[in-house]
């Protein structure tokens, strides 16, 4: 019995949305990608929405639109995805890594006003919900990182890739802050093949991306040949980008809107059965879930091996293998990435955090269509390494 690590579930209205593209003869950005859009931003309570065809397009061009220069710094966590600073780079900026939260691998307020005390200089941060977890945007004490971002003058942009449908006291992700940059990437938790989308409530910041997400042209395509006179004509205002999204991706990411809610609830049940489940293995830590489990998005569910488990967490991943269940690793911190250790010349000591989830994560299966006995399958595989000692093979290592 095989158990991959991710599996797409297209089960719904997708097929039949994409022959309603190919009908009408729209291949490219048209009716289908302003439904998406204008359903996207209901469903996260945004005033804009505008699709892209990847979150890393939607990052860029969120960086643009917030004015970032050559030269200038910004805040990125060291647990991401490349994408997340290599976006800082595009504009011939500079990351400055934040360690983060062991457990949650999250940026907290108090990272962030530790960073702005020792970087006063750097006026905008990326703060990431990591593996759907929304991060301390708010709090009750009015001390939450938007509130002390603002004090500082400080423009955040919200990777939320992992974090569809999210929330924070019922505001969803996506309405909280500047400008936040999804993903449907084909792992995530609802997908396009490839795809994105900016959201806002600013409407200067939403006319600037949505112009620079096709060319700088002043008029999108399908405008231009539906809305009579002087069709032919437009304008280029800025040499900006093709980041489009396609209808035939938007018909796919229509029909997964549509069972977005399903999908998390389903990714729900499964944490909490391996939250339960696994609450007896003393030789892992398990993820933190400082809210209500229902504003989560579940994207990922990674446990930590401890420093003196019977397993090393590479060795965890082989036997996990062996016996047919997939894991993946989220992430090895940019800083230990060479071309972001080299150019920047980082030390891992300084994100001690990072560095203790680092070597210990392990990521396990988390998706709409994992049963129970698949979960109890996974969760026997890990209590069966408790017995496994230290093995010859792992000292002389
Ligand atoms: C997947 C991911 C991205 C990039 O998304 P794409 O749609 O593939 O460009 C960015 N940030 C994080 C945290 C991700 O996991």
């Amino acid at each position: 019995m095989h158990i991959p690590f991710s599996r797409v579930c297209c089960e719904g209205n997708e097929l039949l949305y994409i022959k309603e593209v190919l009908k009408s003869g729209w291949l490219t950005t048209a009716s289908k990608t302003l439904e998406f859009e204008k359903k996207f931003a209901q469903k996260t309570g945004a005033k804009y929405a505008c699709a892209v065809n990847s979150c890393t397009a939607a990052l860029h061009l969120a960086l643009e639109a917030l004015g970032v220069k050559s030269g200038d710094n910004v805040f990125v966590p060291s647990m991401t995805f490349t994408a997340t600073a290599e976006v800082v780079r595009y504009m011939g900026a500079h990351p400055v890594f934040l360690d983060v939260e062991y457990q949650t691998n999250l940026i907290t307020p108090s990272i962030v006003q530790d960073a702005i005390n020792r970087y006063p200089q750097v006026k905008h941060l990326i703060v990431v919900h990591f593996g759907g977890h929304p991060a301390e945007m708010y709090n009750d004490e009015g001390d939450g990182i938007i509130d002390i971002c603002k004090r500082n003058g400080i423009k955040i942009i919200e990777d939320a890739a992992h974090a569809f449908p999210a929330s924070i006291n019922e505001k969803a992700v996506g309405s909280l802050g500047d400008i936040t940059c999804f993903s449907f990437y084909a792992n995530k938790t609802i997908t396009t093949g490839e795809g994105g989308m900016v959201t806002t409530n600013n409407q200067e910041l939403y006319e600037r991306i949505k112009v620079m997400r096709l060319h700088g042209i002043n008029r999108d395509v399908w405008n231009r040949f539906t809305c009579g006179s002087a069709a032919w004509e437009y304008d280029v205002v800025a040499p900006g980008f093709k980041y489009n999204m396609p209808d035939l991706n938007a018909a796919v990411g229509l029909a997964q809107l549509e069972q977005a809610d399903a999908f998390r609830e389903a990714r729900m049940r499964i944490a909490l059965n391996y939250l339960e489940l696994l609450s007896n293995v003393n030789w892992i830590d398990l993820p933190l879930c400082r809210v209500d489990y229902s504003y989560h998005a579940w994207h990922l569910f990674f446990i930590v091996i401890k420093p003196d488990a019977p397993v090393t967490r590479d060795r965890f991943i082989e036997i996990m293998n062996r016996n047919g269940v997939g894991t993946s690793v989220h992430y090895k911190p940019l800083y230990r990435m060479s071309y972001y250790r080299d150019h920047y010349n980082l030390e891992a000591s300084h994100y001690p955090q990072s560095e203790r989830m680092w070597h210990g994560t392990v990521s396990l299966p988390i998706y709409p269509q994992l049963s129970l006995s698949q979960i109890k399958r996974v969760v026997k595989v890990i209590e069966s390494m408790a017995s496994q000692k230290v093995s010859f093979v792992d000292n002389i290592k």
